[in-house]
C-alpha cells in the first residue's frame, strides 16, 4: 500500500512530493531525488490533531505531511508487531517520563521546599524581618485591624508579665507585641513573620486571668522560636511566586499576602511544637499548665457562638482556631501533661 505525502528534510523549507510504504519493521520513502528507508521504532508519529495532516518526524529532524489521513490510519493498522511495539515503549516512555517529573516535584515540593525554607529562615537578617512586620501591620491596619481599646495600664500590665518570664534555652521572645481590635477575626493571636506578635482585644476579654494570656503567648512564641509563620510565608511564596509567574499577575498575590497569613492553618506537627515549648515555659514559670487548656476551651465555645451566629461568614469569623486546628485534641493533650 502507497500513500502520498510531503516530505521536508528539515533544513531546507522545499516540500518534496514522496510516497511512503511500510516494508516489514521499515519505512519506505521514495521521491524524485530521495529515498529514506527508516526502522519503525525510530519514527515518532503524533495522535491526530483536528483535521490537520498526519504527520510522521524523523529522528533527524526531516518530517512527512500525509494529507490522506483515513488512508494513513489503515497503515498504521497494517503495521507489523514491530511497530507497535515501538509505538507502545514510546507510550511507556512518556508515562514514565511525567510520573518521574511528577514525583521530582512532589519530592522538592514536600522536602526541598521545607528544608529550604528553614535554612532561608534563619538567614534573614533582624532589619529586615522588622521591616517585614512593619509592613504586615500597616497592610493589616488598613484592612481587618482597628486600634485596641485596651487601656495603656492593661498592655502594660501584660508587657510587663511576658518580659518577667524564664525563657527554656532557645529563646522566642517575641521581637515585640502589638494590640489591636479586630471585629472579624475576633478572639486571637498570631505571631508573625518577623517575630512580633499581634493579640486581640477579643482575647484579652476572654481570658479569666492574666496567666491565661500568657499561655496563649507562650504558645505563639513556640511558634516564634521555630519560625513557623516565616518559614510557611517562604514556602508559600515561592509556590505563590511561580504560580503568579505562570498567570502573570504578581500583584494581586502580593495584595492578599497579609491576609492570606492569618488565615494560615499550622500543620499539627508545628502547633505540637508550639505546645511543647509553652508546656516546658509554663512549667519554668510556676503557671498550671491547665491555663492553656481553659483559654483554648474558652477560644473553642467562643469560636462555636460566632460560628452559629453568623453561619453565612464563617470565612470572615475566622478566629485563633481556624489557625490552630484539632483544638480538642490539643485541649486533651495539655490535660494529660
Ligand atoms: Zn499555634
Amino acid at each position: 500500500m502507497w500513500l502520498t505525502a510531503v516530505y521536508y528534510d528539515g533544513r531546507q523549507a522545499r516540500p518534496h512530493p514522496v510516497t511512503l510504504c511500510v516494508e516489514g519493521d521499515k519505512l519506505l520513502l521514495q521521491g524524485r531525488d530521495i529515498v529514506r528507508r527508516e526502522e519503525l521504532v525510530s519514527l515518532k508519529i503524533p495522535p491526530p490533531l483536528g483535521s490537520t495532516p498526519r504527520l510522521i518526524l524523523f529522528a533527524d529532524g526531516g518530517r512527512c505531511e500525509i494529507a490522506d489521513r483515513q488512508g494513513f490510519a489503515e497503515m498504521l493498522q497494517d503495521l507489523g508487531n514491530c511497530a507497535v511495539a515501538g509505538m507502545e515503549n514510546s507510550w511507556w516512555y512518556a508515562l514514565a517520563a511525567l510520573l518521574l517529573t511528577l514525583s521530582l516535584l512532589a519530592t522538592v515540593y514536600l522536602f526541598g521546599l521545607p528544608y529550604a525554607a528553614r535554612v532561608m529562615a534563619d538567614r534573614i537578617p533582624v532589619y529586615l524581618l522588622e521591616r517585614m512586620d512593619n509592613q504586615f501591620f500597616a497592610s493589616l491596619d488598613q484592612t481587618l485591624l482597628l486600634p485596641s481599646a485596651l487601656t495603656t495600664q492593661r498592655r502594660q500590665v501584660i508587657q510587663d508579665g511576658l518580659q518577667r518570664l524564664a525563657l527554656p534555652a532557645g529563646g522566642g521572645r517575641p521581637a515585640r507585641i502589638e494590640f489591636r481590635a479586630s471585629p472579624s477575626l475576633g478572639a486571637n493571636a498570631f505571631a508573625l513573620p518577623g517575630g512580633s506578635v499581634l493579640v486581640l482585644d477579643d482575647l484579652v476579654n476572654l481570658a479569666s486571668n492574666d496567666e491565661e494570656i500568657l499561655a496563649v503567648l507562650a504558645h505563639e512564641m513556640g511558634h516564634i522560636r521555630e519560625k513557623h509563620a516565616l518559614r510557611h510565608m517562604l514556602q508559600a511564596s515561592v509556590v505563590g511566586l511561580a504560580t503568579a509567574w505562570y498567570i502573570g499577575d504578581v500583584n494581586s498575590l502580593l495584595a492578599v499576602a497579609p491576609t492570606v497569613l492569618l488565615e494560615t492553618r499550622y500543620s499539627r506537627d508545628f502547633e505540637r511544637q508550639a505546645d511543647a515549648f509553652a508546656a516546658e515555659l509554663l512549667r519554668g514559670n510556676g503557671i498550671p499548665l491547665s491555663r492553656l487548656a481553659d483559654i483554648l476551651q474558652k477560644l473553642e465555645a467562643a469560636h462555636q457562638t460566632v460560628a452559629t451566629e453568623k453561619p453565612v461568614k464563617s470565612t470572615e469569623a475566622m478566629d485563633y482556631l481556624s489557625s490552630h486546628p484539632n483544638t480538642e485534641e490539643r485541649i486533651k493533650r495539655l490535660r494529660g501533661l
